[in-house]
């Protein structure tokens, strides 16, 4: 994910510069490991700085009044493909470096139009898949922009919003859209795009809201869209209200919830162009898959909510792919004797990719001669570079603090490397691979027809907010869905809440129930179905108030339940990924009845940068 911005206005009305760093800022939240801007006309030219915006903002002030122009494009970039650096930072040209291109998006088949492309000659100077895109548009340009970018995304698979520029027509941009979100602002002397409307409230509320596979041509006092194959769409705008942040949170009153309400979205960016019919494509283990399909032991180390998505990976990768694993805390690991073995890796899992425990944790793995590999979300990150090999989410930024979008999909991307390891080792034949396939893609619609529950997941909130103390309960994979239940609740709503594995409740923790202590048990049909079903006696017996997470048309566990949540049932080895939805909705519902900042939770920070 991140953020682009343009304009094309009239000569002498519009000042594109800073129409751009101001829509760079209100995108910000969008991604911000580096920005640059391309300003048409004979006083424009291209501008690019690693890091925030403010960067930006000052090489451009220190060009002075001398950098300006009418119309001109923009954008603040969350890597994907390459490291943030000034060269990777977008615009990106063609071979001429007239043609100027902003994306969002992957472009998943980057590598073969790349060849193609160098086989005819051209140069690449950075490793992204943006570049491709704009020597693919160049090369197709033959003196009409629109038609140069038509023709060149009808070889392009992938996800991209775009806009694009040349220098031999200051006064038009093309830009498409598929996969990630455009929307074009109509004001009188200008036109503007963005990726959300928030960055366009300044200067006009009427937005052009473009689909999938749409193409549109700007100029200062027009605007046509079309399909890609070149059928004309009449699409008149729609009138907006709301100030920047309300945009920006795309309606919701908190990032949190837009963030658990994007789980179809995350899903689909995960899994983009890594699924093939049976397996799993994860570049980024490609050089090292020879050590990595033959690990015999594999030490998970992460810290809160990360570290819990390694706990639900454990039951995966030791059934499916048939490896011992073991979960750290990554805050324990180096004060710890380790034994490393031969062929044993450690993977840290982390949203940021800064979190200090689990890089101390890499450091010491290293020190000892592991492989080191990371599931991290931010790309260039200091654990993505000092791991041996890993997989990037492409989850986009979390706003909110409590993680949830980005838990979500490090499951998608732990399943996705069981499988890899699995089927390499054949403990997964080729026809359960390929259920898992099928179960993969068909995930973000079950994940649709989860959040559809949660104005009754708000109900059932509300009427618990008012206890004191919380106790999830699961079994098997769903042990540490239970734990993410608490932990979640915990952070934002500041209710007591303990977790165990349902089972365990007799040895101790079924000692502090009673009717002031309720209880939410995780119960999906699965393997331990029927055991889980005996520990919500035990706790029914004891008087606890009960809800029960279950799956649709479930009767045995439901009718002891107070309070019932029933979610669809999915391939069992995804079906923590479903559960935990509605436990992120309840701790975002409790947490928000009683009136917390659920974004900001009180002693908490974002990215955990101190040991
Ligand atoms: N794939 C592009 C890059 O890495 C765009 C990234 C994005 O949209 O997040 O620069």
């Amino acid at each position: 994910m991140c953020g682009i911005i343009g304009v094309v206005g009239e000569t002498n009305s519009t000042q594109a510069v800073d129409v751009l760093l101001s829509g760079l800022k209100a995108l910000e939240y969008r991604g911000y490991d580096s920005a640059g801007m391309f300003v048409a006309g004979p006083e424009g030219g291209l501008v690019k700085a690693v890091g925030e915006i403010v960067n930006l903002e000052e090489e451009v002030t220190s060009k002075g009044e001398a950098f300006a122009g009418p119309s001109g494009i923009a954008h603040t970039r969350w890597a994907t493909h390459g490291e943030p650096t000034v060269e990777n930072a977008h615009p990106h040209t063609d071979m001429t470096e007239q043609l100027h291109i902003v994306h969002n998006g992957i472009i998943e088949n980057y590598q073969s139009l790349k060849e193609g492309l160098s086989a005819q000659g051209m140069q690449f100077s950075t490793r992204t898949d943006t570049e491709v895109l704009a020597k693919l548009i160049g090369a197709h340009y033959e003196g009409d922009l629109l038609k140069a970018v038509r023709s060149a995304l009808t070889m392009v698979r992938g996800a991209y919003g775009l806009a694009a520029m040349h220098a031999a027509h200051p006064d038009e941009i093309v830009v498409a859209r598929l996969g990630s979100p455009i929307v074009i602002g109509v004001a009188e002397d200008a036109h503007y795009v963005a990726s959300d409307s928030s960055a366009l409230l300044p200067y006009t509320k009427r937005m052009v809201y473009l689909d999938d596979g749409d193409v549109a041509h700007l100029t200062a006092t027009s605007y046509h869209v079309a399909t890609l194959e070149g059928t004309a769409r009449e699409l008149a705008p729609e009138t907006i209200e709301g100030d920047t942040e309300a945009v920006q949170k795309g309606g919701f009153e908190h990032f949190m919830l837009k963030e658990i309400m994007e789980g179809p979205q995350v899903v689909r960016d995960t899994l983009r162009g890594r699924l093939l019919s049976d397996n799993a494509k994860l570049g980024g283990l490609e050089p090292l898959l020879p050590e990595i399909t033959s690990l015999k032991r594999l030490t998970i180390a992460a810290c809160g909510t990360a570290c819990l998505a390694g706990h639900t990976a454990r039951y995966w990768l030791e059934e499916y792919a048939g490896i011992p694993v073991e979960v750290e805390l990554a805050s324990e690991y180096r004060y710890k004797t380790n034994w490393p073995e031969k062929n044993h890796a450690l993977l840290a899992i982390t949203q940021s990719g800064e979190t200090a425990d689990t890089l101390a944790a890499v450091r010491e793995a290293k020190e000892l001669g592991m492989l080191t590999l990371g599931v991290v979300n931010v790309v260039g990150s200091t654990i993505a570079r000092e791991t041996d090999a890993g997989v990037y989410n492409h989850a986009g930024p979390e706003v909110a603090v409590a993680s949830t979008k980005a838990f979500i999909s490090q499951l998608v991307v732990l399943a996705l490397i069981t499988m890899l390891v699995g089927r390499e080792s054949k403990h997964l034949s080729r026809v359960q691979s390929a259920e898992l396939v099928d179960a993969l893609t068909a995930l973000p619609k079950a994940i649709e027809t989860v959040l559809k529950t949660a104005e009754q997941v708000k109900a059932v909130a509300e009427k618990y907010a008012q206890y004191e103390h919380m106790m999830f309960i699961g079994r098997h994979s769903h042990a540490p869905i239970a734990a993410e239940g608490a932990l979640k609740l915990k952070e934002i709503s500041y209710i007591h809440a303990e977790a165990y594995a349902a089972g365990e409740l007799k040895h101790g923790p079924i000692a502090l129930l009673d009717e002031n202590f309720p209880v939410l048990a995780l119960a999906p049909h699965d393997s331990v179905y029927e055991k889980t079903v005996s520990n919500i006696e035990e706790v029914k017996a004891r008087k606890a108030p009960l809800i029960v997470v279950v799956n649709k048309g479930d009767t045995e566990a439901a009718r002891l339940a107070d309070d019932v949540i029933e979610v669809p049932k999915v391939h069992p080895l995804l079906q923590p990924i479903i559960s935990v939805i509605p436990l992120h909705l309840f701790a975002y519902y409790v947490g928000t009845k009683k009136g917390f900042n659920v974004d900001r939770p009180r002693n908490l920070a974002k990215s955990v940068t101190v040991e």
